[in-house]
């Protein structure tokens, strides 16, 4: 971008989703808009990779059954859906075995389905007493904040086979350990996401489909709409605001505008100085709300081996580092591919031993899945999100015990003349991109209602 103006009506911090859709519908509305980044693509946690010459996601990938906003963003990009792979048997890897399972449910011993089974009730009643109501505004909120997800399950599920599924379920969604999450914020993630079924599934559920090409297009093209507003390289260490103006200063300089919108996830808006300090609640928020742990992996082979034998390329796993592993085989592809995740502690212990030995590892447990054929593939390539310096993990924040209650409610709340979004500020979908589109969305909203008023 060359002669950059100063003045702006809106700054947004950040080019991922939730930025990218606030700046476009600011735009729309006539707006003359800048776009602050910190890195030197746009997309934040949206990411293009590459793996035996295919284009995959490194970062989010699938768009859920009821994902309605991403969907119709990525209509309108004319970028296409295809269904994620579920032919022949997942597998499950429990107490040292892998058994095949061909049900939504794993092959468990009755005993922990049933305890599973309770789980769920237990979880569904307390979701039934939430209601629409804000969480911090919950009947019992202080009650069901101060409890960790861990001390829950602790409490309620009995069996080790129905707390291992729990636990590896509240990490799949959370890439974060039970014991770190309070459960009131558990049940606010499973309430935005429909329940526990929605967000685990794929027909119907948050995996339903994934993009021809790879997610990363989407915010790549919104982009591309506004590439001569959005300066690259570009991160923002001080807001300064008063009754006139609010000022940004960047690496690339100082630039004012009416309003800014902070997309950065809640980690990286705490670096950021302030003039007036934010207020109390919000600092607090902010520097609570810390990033899950994730390391996501590909691994491409000859042919897609597992269909040949009857498998859909699926395994969860309560034991092994790579807990969750799906078919990534992308549309009429001669080879095969399959994708795994590595979440909270696993993924801290495997950040910390480095690439050499984490591919070791995780080629290890592959081959404990899926036998000798999965030894030798034609490449590997992983991603730790740990070690991203302008998102420090993924998929979204948390809130440990304590967090939502004291200082929750402040979450959407502008500050003056600085408006929040981010997939993290989101009411439906929170972690999810479209989380991150509602949250733009409704960012860009505030602004031009205040602008109108
Ligand atoms: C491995 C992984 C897998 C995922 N899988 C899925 C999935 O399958 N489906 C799904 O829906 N979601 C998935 N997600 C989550 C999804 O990617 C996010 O919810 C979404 O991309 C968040 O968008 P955002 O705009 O809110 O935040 P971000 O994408 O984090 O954007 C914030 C931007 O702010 C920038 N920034 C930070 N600090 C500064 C600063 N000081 N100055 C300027 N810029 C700054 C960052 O560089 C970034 O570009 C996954 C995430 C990860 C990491």
């Amino acid at each position: 971008m060359s002669d950059i103006q100063k003045s702006w009506d809106t700054i947004v911090v950040g080019a991922g989703v939730a930025g990218l859709r606030a700046a476009l519908d600011l735009k729309n509305a006539g707006q003359r808009v800048l776009v602050l980044e910190a890195r030197d693509r746009v997309g934040g946690r949206s990411m293009p990779g590459t793996i035996a010459g295919q284009t995959v996601d490194f970062g989010g990938q699938w768009l859920g059954a009821e994902h309605h906003l991403f969907r119709e963003q990525a209509e309108r990009l004319g970028v296409e859906i295809y269904p994620q792979h579920t032919e022949g048997n997942n597998l499950v890897s429990f107490d040292g075995g892998v058994q095949p399972y061909s049900s939504q449910l794993p092959k468990l011993p009755w005993s922990s389905l049933l305890g599973l089974g309770l789980a769920d009730q237990f979880l569904q009643n307390d979701l039934r007493k939430m209601g629409d109501a804000a969480p911090w505004m919950v009947e019992n909120a202080a009650e069901l904040d101060r409890e960790s997800l861990e001390a829950w399950i602790g409490r309620k599920v009995h069996t080790k086979g129905a707390r291992e599924l729990i636990q590896l379920i509240a990490k799949a969604i959370l890439c974060a350990e039970p014991s770190e999450v309070s459960y009131l914020f558990f049940l606010e993630v499973l309430r935005q996401g429909r329940g526990l079924n929605t967000m685990i599934g794929v027909k119907g559920g948050a995996q339903q489909d994934k993009f021809i090409g790879g997610a990363w297009q989407v915010p790549k093209r919104m982009a591309d709409q506004i590439h001569d507003q959005i300066l690259l390289n570009c991160p923002v260490h001080a807001i300064e605001q008063d009754a006139s103006e609010v000022r940004v200063i960047c690496s690339q300089g100082e630039f004012s505008a009416k309003h800014v919108i902070m997309t950065a996830p809640p980690a990286l808006a705490a670096r950021i100085r302030y003039e007036p300090a934010l207020p109390a609640k919000r600092t607090g928020l902010i520097r609570r709300m810390p990033m899950g742990c994730v390391i996501k992996i590909h691994v491409a082979y000859p042919t897609a081996f597992w269909r040949g034998n009857g498998l859909s390329g699926a395994v969860i796993s309560a034991e092994r580092a790579l807990s969750m592993v799906f078919d990534q085989t992308p549309p009429n592809s001669e080879i095969g591919i399959l994708v795994g995740l590595i979440e909270g502690a696993h993924a801290v212990e495997l950040s910390e031993i480095g690439p050499e030995a984490r591919r070791e590892h995780v080629m290890a447990d592959l081959v404990h899945y899926f036998g000798a054929d999965a030894a030798t593939p034609l490449e590997y390539v992983d991603h730790d999100w740990t070690q991203e310096t302008w998102t420090e993990g993924g998929y979204g924040a948390h809130m440990p015990p304590g967090v939502m209650t004291t200082y929750g409610e402040v979450i959407r709340e502008p500050h003056g003349r600085i408006h929040w979004a981010g997939t993290e500020t989101a009411t439906q979908w929170m972690g999810y991109f479209e989380g991150a589109m509602q949250s733009g969305i409704r960012a860009a909203s505030e602004v031009l209602d205040t602008t109108s008023s």
